[in-house]
C-alpha cells in the first residue's frame, strides 16, 4: 500500500509533470493501476519494464525520459538525483511478538525488520514493553534510512542495537542468518504472516560456503564481478580483490545470470554486486560464486574463523 495523495502532493510541489514509474518484480502488476491514477491527476506516465530487485537498481534511462523516477517498494540506498521513493507498507498482525516473549532470556532485545514492515515496529515495541522487555531499535544508517531497518546488504540496523538477542520481524531466513553472522547475537526470526518463529542455523551456511571455497581453489581464472547498477557498484573493492591474484580479471556486468556466467568462461567468480546473489543463487550458477571475504580466504589473507557476511557499507 502506498499513500497516493501524498505522492501527488510531492510531485506537484516539485513541479514534475512527466513521471517514470519503477517497481520490483513482486509489485510490477500494481503499476498499470498506479499509472492510471497518476494520469487521472494530470500526470504523463511511462513505466519501467526492466527487472528491478531493489533501490540499488534504478532505471536511470526511464528517469531521463521523464522529469522524475518514482521508485515504489524501497527506501533509498544512495543519493541519486530526481528519484522519489514510495515504500510499500504491508500490515500484519503482531501475535508472533507475543509468542516470542517467553523465548527471550533478558529484559532487552534488539528489534529489526525490513522496509515493508518498518511501520509496525512501534506497535511491536509496545507489546514487548508491556511484557517488561525494552525493545532496542537502532537509528537510521546510510543504506537503511528507517529506524530498525535491515537490508539483505546491510545489517547495520541489527549491529547498532548492541543486543545479544535480536528479534527479526519479517519473512524468510536470509536476513536472520545475515543478522546472526553480522552480530553473533541469538536471532529470533518472527514471521508475522505465518506466525512461525525460527532460530536461523548459520553454521549450515558456513559449511556450504567453506566447501565452495575449497572447490574454487581449483579454478585457473577468476572473474571479479562489478555491477553496473546504481547502488551495487563496488569497483574499489573489486580492484583490491583483483590485485590479490594474477589470474583475476574485473568483469563489468548488469544482470548476473547463470547463462551470462557460463558464457564468460571463468571457473570461479567473485561477486561484488548484490551480496544476496552469491548466497541465494549459488545453486543456479555453473561455477562457484564467492563473496569478497571468501576470495580473501582463498588467497590466504583471511582466516576462515574471521568469516564475515558480505555487506555493502
Ligand atoms: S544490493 Fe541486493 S540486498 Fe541490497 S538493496 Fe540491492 S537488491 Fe537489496
Amino acid at each position: 500500500m502506498i499513500r497516493l495523495h501524498d505522492l501527488y502532493r510531492r510531485l506537484k510541489e516539485k513541479g514534475y509533470k512527466r513521471i517514470a514509474l519503477q517497481a520490483p518484480e513482486g509489485l510490477k502488476r500494481k503499476l498499470p493501476t498506479i499509472a492510471s491514477d497518476l494520469r487521472s491527476q494530470g500526470f504523463d506516465v511511462i513505466i519501467s519494464g526492466d527487472p528491478c530487485y531493489g533501490a540499488c537498481d534504478l532505471d536511470l534511462c526511464a528517469r531521463d525520459n521523464a522529469d522524475v523516477l518514482v521508485h515504489i517498494g524501497h527506501t533509498p540506498v544512495d543519493h541519486t538525483e530526481r528519484v522519489l521513493y514510495e515504500p510499500w507498507k504491508v500490515d500484519a498482525a503482531l501475535d508472533v511478538i507475543h509468542d516470542v516473549i517467553p523465548l527471550l532470556s533478558g529484559s532487552k532485545a534488539g528489534l529489526v525488520t525490513t522496509v515493508q514492515h518498518a511501520h509496525l515496529l512501534p506497535a511491536a515495541a509496545q507489546i514487548l514493553h508491556q511484557a517488561g522487555i525494552e525493545a532496542i531499535i537502532a537509528e537510521a544508517s546510510p543504506r537503511t534510512p528507517l529506524r530498525g531497518q535491515v537490508l539483505g546488504c546491510s545489517f547495520d540496523g541489527a549491529r547498532k542495537t548492541g543486543e545479544k538477542e535480536i528479534i527479526f520481524l519479517g519473512t524468510g531466513l536470509f536476513h536472520p542468518i545475515g543478522i546472526r553472522l553480522a552480530t553473533s547475537a541469538r536471532v529470533f526470526a518472527c514471521d508475522p504472516i505465518t506466525r512461525e518463529i525460527n532460530e536461523p542455523d548459520a553454521d549450515r551456511l558456513l559449511r556450504i560456503r567453506f566447501a565452495l571455497i575449497e572447490k574454487a581453489r581449483k579454478a585457473e581464472s577468476f572473474g571479479i564481478l562489478v555491477s553496473e547498477k546504481t547502488g551495487q557498484c563496488r569497483i574499489e573493492t573489486a580492484e583490491k580483490l583483483c590485485s590479490l591474484s594474477p589470474r583475476a580479471y574485473i568483469v563489468m556486468i548488469r544482470e548476473v545470470t547463470p547463462d551470462q556466467l557460463l558464457n564468460l568462461g571463468f571457473q570461479c567468480f567473485v561477486n561484488t554486486a548484490c551480496p544476496r546473489l552469491a548466497y541465494d543463487d549459488q545453486t543456479r550458477f555453473p561455477v562457484p560464486v564467492l563473496t569478497p571475504a571468501e576470495f580473501e580466504i582463498l588467497c590466504g589473507i583471511r582466516e576462515f574463523e574471521d568469516y564475515e557476511i558480505d555487506e555493502i557499507l
